[in-house]
C-alpha cells in the first residue's frame, strides 16, 4: 500500500514540475506502463473546440504516428464509452467488446487486455487513460491504482491542460472563477510579483564592494520612501491603522540588523540581491520559528518587506512604476495591501486565483468600486504580465487576449453602464419609495473605510452595520477603550441624527485576529462573534463601554449582537450592557440612555426562535451571509462550493420570511444587512416580504434605491408568494431578472442593458 501512495505522488508530482501539458502526458504515459508493467498506454483529452470529442494525446507501446489523428466522440469505441459512462472498463479480451473499434496501424492488437478509466474534474469528462497488455488481466488493485491516479490527476491536467492553452497567447480565452465586487473592465494585466522570488536569486561574486553597497542602498531608500508615499495615499481610503503597516515595514528598512547583516554580507563579496536575500531569509526564519503564532506571522511580513527591495534591485528604479493606465492587479492570491501597489487612478480590476466574495480584498474592491473576480482556478498567472483582460464582476468571469468581438460587446456594456451611473447619481436625493408609495429606510454597511462621505454623500440614512472587527484586525493588539471611543465617536458624529449600528465584536470563522490566535478544526462552528465576548466578558465590556461613552450627547447609537443562537446569549449580553450603563451613569454622573439592542439573526436556531428573542431586543438584523452558509452547509469562503451558495434560495427565502412573521407578532423591526440586501434581486424579494430597512455597501444604494422606485409594492408581494412556491434558487432569480429586464433594468445586475 505504502508503495502506491509512493508511486501515486511521484507521478503526480513528476507531472507538476513539467512544463507543459505535452511533456506532462509524456511523463504520465512512460510512467503508467512501468508502473503497472503495461505494455502500452493512452491518454486522450476532451478537444479545446468539442468537449465531446476526445483526441489522442499521448501514447506509450504503440505507434507514434498515431497521436493527435485518432478521435473519439462520446460513446463511439471503447474510448468513447468510458468517456460517456464516466466509468472505468476493465476487459480480458477488448476486440471482443460490441464497441471496440481498431485503431488500424497502432500496434495495439496485440494487446487484448485493457483497462481505461476516465479523468473527471468538476463533473466533466477531461479525458481517459488507458493501459493495455498482451497477458495477464489487470486485477483490482491495478484498477483501483489507476482510478486513484485520474482522480489526482485530473487536478494537474487541469492546469497543465489551462497553461498549456496560453503556449498560444493570441487566443481568446475565458476564464471563470467566483464574482468578487461588481462592474466591468477593460485593460492590461499586471501581475504581482512577476516572478521575482528570493528564492530564484542567483548566488553571485562582485569585485565592485561600493558599486553593490551604493545600489543596496539606493533600492532600500526608494522603498522607504514608496511606503512613506503610500501610507500617505492610502490614508483616502483606508483607516489610519491599516497605513500604519506600511510605515512599520519603512522603519524595519531605516536600519537596524536586517540593513546592517547585508551590507556585511555585501564586504564579504556578495553581490547585493543575494546578500539580502540571505539576510531576509535568515531574519524569516528565526521568525517562523518561534512559538508564539503571531511572532510567527512576522516571517511572511519580512520576506513581503525582501521582496520588494529585491524587485528594485533585480529590475532597476522605477520598473514598478510603470503600471498601465487601466491596470487589472493579477495574481495567485491579491491581498488587501497589494491595491496599494496600483496608483488609485489607474487601477481598473482584479483578478486571483484564490479567495471569494468575502475576501478582505473583495470587500475592499467593492467599496471601491472596483470590478474583482475571485476564485479563478487554473489562472495561468505566469503568463498573464502584459496582456490585455476584460473583467466581468457581475458574472466573475475574465477574458483573456479578447478578440474585436468580445471587446466591442464590452466597450458596448461599459458605454451602457456609465449611462446607467449617470442615471442612478439623479437619484441620490430622491426619496426611497415604490411607486406605490410604500417608503423603504437604505443605510450602509461600514467599518472598513474611515471616510464616510462617499455614504452621506450617496443619500443613505444611516449605518445599518458598522463591522467593529475590521478596526480589530488591522492591529496588533486589541486596541484601547479610548482608541475605540475615537472610532464610534466619529462615525456617530458623522452620522449625528441618523441610526448607527456598531455590531459588538464578531471575529472566529474567517475573521482572525493575528494576537488572539484560534486552532479550531470547524471555525464557523466553533468559537465565534458572541460566544467569545461572553467567555471574555473584559473584551466585550470595554467594547460597551467605548460605545456608550461615544453615544453621549448624540444618542444615535444602536448595538447590535452577532452570531446569536439562543436566549441565553441575549440574556448574558444584556446583563453586561445594562451593568455598563449604570458604571457609566455613576462615572459621568449623568442620566444615560440605554441604547436600542439587536440581535443578528444569522443561525438557524435563532430563526425558530425568533419569538422569544424579539421579547427581549429593540430590533433584529438578518445576517444573511452567515444564514445562507448555515442553512445550505456551504462554506462561504470555498470556491469549491461556491456554486451551491445562493442567499435566493428557496429554504433561506422561507427562513427569513419566517423570521419576519415571528417578529410582527411582537412589532419587532426587522432589517436585513447581509449582502442580500444589496442585490438587486434580493431588495425585490425583502421588500416583497415587508422588509423596508435594508443595509448595503454603499455602492449598492443607488441601485437599490433605481429598483424599489421602479416598482409597486403590491407587485412584489405577489411575486414573493410565487417565488416561495420555486423549487429552486436558479428559478427563483430567473422570475425576479426578467421582471427587471421588463423595467428596462437589467443592465443594474448584469454587464450591459
Ligand atoms: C452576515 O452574516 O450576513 C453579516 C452581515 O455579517 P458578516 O458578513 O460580517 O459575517
Ligand atoms: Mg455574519
Amino acid at each position: 500500500m505504502a508503495s502506491m501512495i509512493h508511486r501515486l505522488q511521484r507521478i503526480v508530482q513528476e507531472v507538476n514540475r513539467a512544463p507543459g501539458i505535452d511533456g506532462a502526458l509524456v511523463l504520465i504515459t512512460k510512467s503508467l506502463t512501468r508502473d503497472l508493467a503495461a505494455d502500452a498506454c493512452t491518454i486522450f483529452l476532451a478537444s479545446k473546440d468539442n468537449p465531446e470529442v476526445m483526441i489522442l494525446k499521448a501514447c506509450s507501446g504503440l505507434n507514434p504516428d498515431i497521436i493527435g489523428r485518432v478521435e473519439r466522440s462520446m460513446g463511439q469505441g471503447l474510448i468513447g464509452t468510458i468517456a460517456a459512462r464516466a466509468e472505468a472498463l476493465n476487459l480480458t479480451n477488448a476486440p471482443e467488446h460490441k464497441k471496440f473499434l481498431l485503431v488500424p496501424d497502432s500496434g495495439e492488437v496485440d494487446f487484448p487486455i485493457m483497462l481505461g478509466v476516465p479523468i473527471i474534474a468538476h463533473r466533466h469528462v477531461l479525458g481517459v487513460i488507458s493501459v493495455q497488455r498482451a497477458e495477464n488481466a489487470f486485477n483490482e488493485d491495478e484498477e483501483a491504482f489507476l482510478t486513484t491516479l485520474a482522480v489526482q490527476l485530473a487536478t494537474s491536467i487541469e492546469r497543465a491542460e489551462s497553461q498549456g492553452r496560453f503556449s498560444t497567447p493570441q487566443q481568446t480565452h475565458l476564464v471563470k472563477g467566483v464574482a468578487g465586487a461588481p462592474g466591468m473592465a477593460i485593460g492590461v494585466a499586471m501581475v504581482l510579483n512577476r516572478g521575482v522570488k528570493l528564492e530564484s536569486v542567483p548566488d553571485k561574486k562582485t569585485t565592485d564592494i561600493d558599486a553593490e553597497l551604493s545600489s543596496f542602498q539606493e533600492a532600500v531608500s526608494t522603498v522607504c520612501s514608496e511606503l512613506i508615499e503610500q501610507a500617505e495615499k492610502m490614508r483616502v481610503a483606508l483607516p489610519e491603522e491599516e497605513c500604519a503597516l506600511f510605515l512599520a515595514y519603512a522603519q524595519m528598512l531605516s536600519g537596524g540588523s536586517l540593513i546592517d547583516d547585508t551590507v556585511k554580507n555585501i564586504a564579504a563579496g556578495n553581490w547585493a540581491p543575494s546578500s539580502w536575500r540571505d539576510t531576509v531569509e535568515q531574519h524569516a526564519h528565526v521568525f517562523s520559528q518561534m512559538e508564539d503564532p503571531y511572532l510567527a506571522e512576522r516571517a511572511n511580513d519580512i520576506r513581503d518587506l525582501g521582496l520588494r527591495v529585491l524587485r528594485k534591485l533585480m529590475l532597476g528604479q522605477g520598473a514598478f512604476l510603470d503600471f498601465p493606465d487601466q491596470t487589472i492587479l493579477v495574481g495567485d492570491d491579491v491581498t488587501a495591501t497589494d491595491l496599494a501597489d496600483v496608483p488609485t487612478d489607474c487601477l481598473s480590476g482584479i483578478i486571483s486565483a484564490h479567495g471569494s466574495s468575502s475576501s478582505h480584498v473583495a470587500i475592499l474592491a467593492h467599496a471601491l468600486g472596483i470590478p474583482a473576480v475571485m476564485g479563478v482556478p487554473n489562472l495561468p498567472v505566469k503568463q498573464l504580465d502584459g496582456v490585455k483582460l476584460v473583467v466581468d464582476g457581475y458574472n466573475g468571469s475574465a477574458f483573456i487576449n479578447p478578440d474585436k468581438l468580445v471587446l466591442d460587446e464590452y466597450n458596448q456594456y461599459l458605454k451602457e453602464e456609465a449611462a446607467i451611473e449617470q442615471d442612478l447619481i439623479g437619484l441620490k436625493n430622491e426619496p426611497t419609495i415604490t411607486t406605490d408609495k410604500h417608503p423603504v429606510s437604505l443605510m450602509v454597511n461600514s467599518g472598513l473605510m474611515s471616510g464616510h462621505t462617499p455614504s452621506l454623500r450617496s443619500g443613505a440614512e444611516g449605518v445599518g452595520l458598522y463591522r467593529t472587527e475590521i478596526p480589530f484586525q488591522i492591529r496588533d493588539r486589541f486596541p484601547s477603550e479610548e482608541e475605540q471611543f475615537q472610532i464610534y465617536r466619529n462615525v456617530l458624529e458623522t452620522f449625528k441624527g441618523m441610526p448607527v449600528v456598531l455590531r459588538t465584536l464578531d471575529v472566529g470563522g474567517d475573521k482572525p485576529l493575528s494576537y488572539f490566535p484560534i486552532h479550531e478544526a470547524n471555525p464557523f462552528l466553533g468559537w465565534r462573534g458572541v460566544r467569545i465576548t461572553l467567555d471574555h466578558p473584559e473584551i466585550f465590556v470595554t467594547q460597551v463601554r467605548a460605545m456608550i461613552r461615544a453615544n453621549r450627547g448624540l444618542n444615535n447609537l444602536e448595538i447590535l449582537l452577532p452570531m446569536i443562537s439562543g436566549k441565553a446569549e441575549l440574556d448574558d449580553s444584556l446583563i453586561l450592557i445594562n451593568r455598563v450603563r449604570d458604571e457609566i451613569e455613576e462615572e459621568y454622573g449623568e442620566q444615560i440612555r440605554l441604547p436600542k439592542i439587536g440581535a443578528m439573526i444569522e443561525v438557524p436556531s435563532a430563526v425558530y426562535q425568533i419569538e422569544h428573542i424579539c421579547e427581549l431586543v429593540d430590533f433584529v438584523s438578518i445576517g444573511t451571509n452567515d444564514l445562507t452558509q448555515y442553512l445550505l452547509a456551504v462554506d462561504r469562503n470555498n470556491e469549491n462550493v461556491a456554486e451551491l451558495y445562493s442567499s435566493m434560495h428557496p429554504a433561506v427565502l422561507k427562513a427569513i420570511y419566517q423570521i419576519v412573521e415571528g417578529a410582527a407578532k411582537n412589532e419587532t423591526p426587522v432589517s436585513v444587512c447581509g449582502e442580500l440586501a444589496g442585490d438587486p434581486l434580493g431588495v425585490m424579494a425583502l421588500l416583497g416580504m415587508g422588509i423596508d430597512n435594508l443595509s448595503m455597501s454603499v455602492g449598492s444604494l443607488l441601485r437599490a434605491k433605481k429598483v424599489i422606485i421602479s416598482f409597486s409594492h403590491a407587485e412584489l408581494i405577489e411575486m414573493l408568494q410565487r417565488a416561495l412556491e420555486m423549487p429552486d434558487a436558479f428559478l427563483i432569480r430567473e422570475m425576479y431578472a426578467c421582471k427587471l429586464d421588463e423595467r428596462g433594468l437589467g443592465g443594474l445586475i448584469r454587464a450591459g442593458k
